[in-house]
């Protein structure tokens, strides 16, 4: 009788390790694995995060590693329903813990950690940060997990191939943070683009905190042209929702907290924006206003 107990929470607990994670089909072989754009959690062990998973002839390219030893099991376990090839290339889309707190789980498989340089040094630089920070927002989650950087690394741009999938990376600037990149996929015009795009949920302006040049890399990610967006945050879109939901609201910002700098304002007229018009992106409530905070505090140098 115990042990059939036992077995049958065994049972619901592997179910719902990766139940977090939602698997959408975005082309053949390519999926995203979607997070929940709440904060996060110790059920979704720092995942809220959106991941991709591209299945080759060689083996699996992960893109973002997830926020802790669990959470990188978590996403193991959903590439695990989808395919028993092994994971070979895990990359890191930028600096911020769910894209790469899971490195060590992966790396033990065997899988090479690619990301930017910039990249690198900013897990380098906010590691302890993230640990401290993730510690109280999802407790025992985070046990296990051990940081490790990526251990392939690029300045601007790189191109891997592997079984017949060719992918091109590109670090344009900041954007969310430091060294983020987007990752093209040609053959099936899908684009891995990170923080750069947020769906669903409001973006933060996280911690490059430079409004233009995150308008501006979203601008050369856009040039390409994909017919699919694999998101950073929330579901997966096409160009149009993407542009709506991520530059569209960091021009906004950046021309209302101009206008109010041209009239001598100040942050407290920053905080009181209107945003109304993206109140449909969750979390709209708690960050809106930092955000303007946040613009203004970065522009106002510049007056
Ligand atoms: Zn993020």
């Amino acid at each position: 009788m115990k042990k059939s107990i036992l077995l049958f929470s065994l049972l619901i607990i592997s179910v719902a390790s990766y139940a977090s994670l939602e698997v959408k089909k975005v082309a053949d072989n390519v999926y995203a694995l979607v997070g929940e754009t709440t904060q996060r959690s110790a059920s979704n062990f720092g995942n809220n995060s959106t991941h991709g998973v591209i299945i080759t002839n060689e083996g699996v390219v992960v893109i973002d590693s997830g926020a802790s030893y669990l959470g990188a099991q978590e996403i193991h376990q959903a590439v695990q329903a989808l395919t028993n090839k092994p994971i070979k290339i895990v990359i890191n889309t930028g600096g911020q813990d769910h894209r790469w707190l899971g490195n060590d789980y992966f790396q033990k498989l065997g899988a090479r950690i690619v990301a930017s340089k910039k990249t690198q040094n900013d897990q380098k630089v906010r590691a302890d940060y993230h640990l401290t920070r993730l510690g109280s927002l999802i407790g025992e989650s985070l046990d296990g997990t051990n940081p490790v950087f990526a251990d392939e690394v690029f300045d601007t741009q790189k191109n891997i191939e592997i079984g017949g999938v060719e992918l091109e990376l590109y670090h344009v600037g900041a954007a969310h943070t430091v060294g983020d990149i987007f990752i093209y996929m040609p053959s099936q015009s899908v684009m891995f683009a990170g923080d750069i795009v947020f769906n669903d949920r409001m973006l933060g302006i996280g911690p490059a905190k430079n409004t233009q040049s995150w308008i501006d890399v979203f601008e050369k990610m856009a040039s390409f042209q994909p017919k699919h967006i694999v998101p950073g945050h929330g579901r997966v879109s096409d160009l149009s929702t993407a542009t709506k939901n991520t530059q569209q609201y960091l021009k906004f910002l950046k021309d209302k907290i101009i206008n109010i700098l041209e009239n001598d304002g100040d942050m407290l007229e920053a905080s009181k924006i209107d945003q109304s018009d993206f109140h449909f992106l969750s979390g709209y409530q708690d960050i809106a206003g930092k955000n303007a905070q946040w613009v203004f505090e970065q522009m106002e140098f510049d007056y």
